[in-house]
This record gives structure tokens, C-alpha cells and sequence, in this order.
């Protein structure tokens, strides 16, 4: 979860621009009708960013509808998505560029973005199949494999990239804890939206209503399994060296240094890899762990 830029323009000329390039004698007698209409529900929309749940539906006819969805006919598709595309202010791209080149999915911040979604669903609200506020870059599963209508209403379950202030508030919280196995120490995660957070009152529910349909702690923590090996490995890696333990002093800046390397790669507070390295800080058995790791490994017998 995270923030985007809204992509600006005028969408009523937008719109307009469309109807007056349609060649499809079917719709543009409807589309024409509907302007007036459309400029309405624009500014409804525009009204209501904070609480899109509000927006009502319109009765449309079902040639209203056709035709309000044509304007995603396959040619024009390509054309108005490319350039909502490239009106993504260069702030994401750049960000992007610095970690590993791809644009993730501000639904769940783990697969790379590649589909428009329709923040509400075209189905339901063919008004806003072209309007670009209702339109967010997203991944493949978050498009279609997750989200359906009654993820936006009555009760939205669903963050919106552009209007909630999800950057501004530290929502997403991760809690790495020991616990023993069998006499063998193992670490625990638990990712979990503070309930605590600040910022706006309706922020923290819908943040975990979005949390938990978008099933993101289990994701968060299968994707933590590749972070938290780097990090035995780079310890074992280090006592190896220099045949001895670190000290609890020496771990806590390592880990510092890791930390800090982290946010300013990925800035964005709510980010997962963030989350999970103040976990990692705060955990007060780390070192006890780390060592306990690196001394079973060193006691197993070299392979034949
Ligand atoms: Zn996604």
C-alpha cells in the first residue's frame, strides 16, 4: 500500500475528445446524449475521492452502457491507456529505476504492475470506464484475481492509491519475535496494520479491511523467507570471518546499517521490506538466535 500520483488532464475534454473520434455510428448518438451526464458524474466523483464507497450508481440503459464501455474498443484502449501511462509522474518510474527497474502494484507491493484496474467497477459503473482518477496501475492477480465489486462497496475494502493518505501514516507494523521448537530457536513473524496509527479516523479500518481481503499477511511473510536467509547467511558470513560472535553492540549497528539501506531505497514506510527490518531491530533475541543458527551449522558433519 502506497501512494501514486493522480494523473492529471481535463477528463470531461477527454471524454469529448473520444465521442468526437468515434466512428462507431451505434454508440455516438448515446455517447453524445450522455455528455452533460458525464461531465455531472465526473465532478460527483471528484467530490466524493475521499469516500468513493458514496458514489451511487446510475441506472443506465444497456445500449448506454455498451457504449460508455466502447470507449475501451481495443485500438482506443491501447492509445488512452499509453498515454495515462506516460502521464505517471516520473517520480514512480525513478523510484522504481533505483530498485530493480519495475513499477509494483500499490495493492500489494510485491508483483510488478501491468494492468489498469477500475477503482469501481466498469460494470457496475460504466460512467467511469475512461475517467482516469478511476483507473490505477496494478498487478495481474491484484486485477483479477482479488478484487471484485464488493471490495468497493457498501463497505470499500479496498485502499485508493491516489486519494488515501497512506504515506503519510506508518500503517503497516511487523513484529519478529523467538520462540523455542524443540529446543531449537525459531523466528516468528506477524505482520498486522497498527491499529494505533494516527492520521485520518476511517484510514486504519479500511487499511486493514484492504489487508486482510488482499490477503497480504501471508504474502508479506513468504516473501520476508528470502530477506531473513540473506540475513543468517551475511551473519554466518561475518562469525566465519571473524571467528567469533558479534557482539550485541556490533549487531545493532549492522542491522542499522541494513535498515537505513533498505528505506532509502524504498522510502515509502508501509513498504514490507520496512516494516520487516524495524522488526528485525526491535527483536531483542536476534543475537541469540543468529548465534544459535551458526553454531548448529558448524557442528554438522562435512559432507562425504
Ligand atoms: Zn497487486
Amino acid at each position: 500500500m502506497y501512494n501514486v500520483p493522480l494523473p492529471n488532464g481535463d477528463f470531461y475534454a477527454q471524454y469529448n475528445s473520444v465521442v468526437d473520434g468515434k466512428l462507431d455510428l451505434e454508440y455516438i448518438s448515446a455517447l453524445t446524449d450522455l455528455k452533460a451526464s458525464i461531465k455531472y458524474r465526473y465532478a460527483e466523483y471528484e467530490q466524493s475521492k475521499k469516500n468513493l464507497e458514496a458514489v451511487p450508481e446510475v441506472s443506465r440503459t444497456a445500449g448506454e452502457a455498451k457504449a460508455l464501455l466502447s470507449c475501451y474498443s481495443p485500438s482506443l484502449k491501447q492509445r488512452l491507456l499509453s498515454e495515462l501511462r506516460d502521464r505517471l509522474p516520473k517520480r514512480i518510474t525513478e523510484l522504481a529505476k533505483t530498485v530493480d527497474e519495475t513499477i509494483r502494484c500499490p495493492y500489494c507491493q510485491l508483483e510488478p504492475a501491468g494492468r489498469w484496474d477500475h477503482f469501481l467497477p466498469s460494470g457496475r459503473f460504466p460512467d467511469f470506464a475512461m475517467y482516469s482518477p478511476n483507473l490505477i496501475y496494478v498487478c495481474e492477480p491484484c486485477n483479477s484475481g482479488i478484487k471484485k465489486d464488493d471490495l468497493v462497496s457498501p463497505i470499500r475494502s479496498t485502499v485508493n492509491p491516489y486519494y488515501d493518505a497512506l504515506d503519510s501514516t506508518s500503517l503497516l507494523e511487523c513484529v519478529v519475535s523467538v520462540v523455542k521448537v524443540n529446543d531449537e530457536r525459531k523466528l516468528l513473524l506477524n505482520f498486522a496494520i497498527n491499529n494505533k496509527a494516527g492520521g485520518c479516523a476511517y484510514l486504519v479500518p479500511l487499511a486493514i479491511r484492504h489487508f486482510c481481503a488482499y490477503g497480504l499477511e501471508a504474502k508479506f511473510i513468504s516473501v520476508s523467507a528470502e530477506e531473513l536467509v540473506g540475513l543468517i547467511n551475511d551473519y554466518h558470513f561475518m562469525f566465519g570471518l571473524r571467528g567469533r560472535h558479534l557482539t550485541q553492540v556490533e549487531l545493532d549497528a549492522w542491522v542499522e546499517s541494513k535498515r537505513s539501506s533498505i528505506r532509502t531505497l524504498y522510502p515509502s514506510q508501509n513498504y514490507w521490506k520496512n516494516a520487516l527490518w524495524v522488526g528485525i531491530q526491535a527483536c531483542s533475541d536476534l543475537l541469540a538466535y543468529l548465534m544459535e543458527r551458526c553454531d548448529r551449522a558448524r557442528a554438522r558433519p562435512p559432507l562425504p
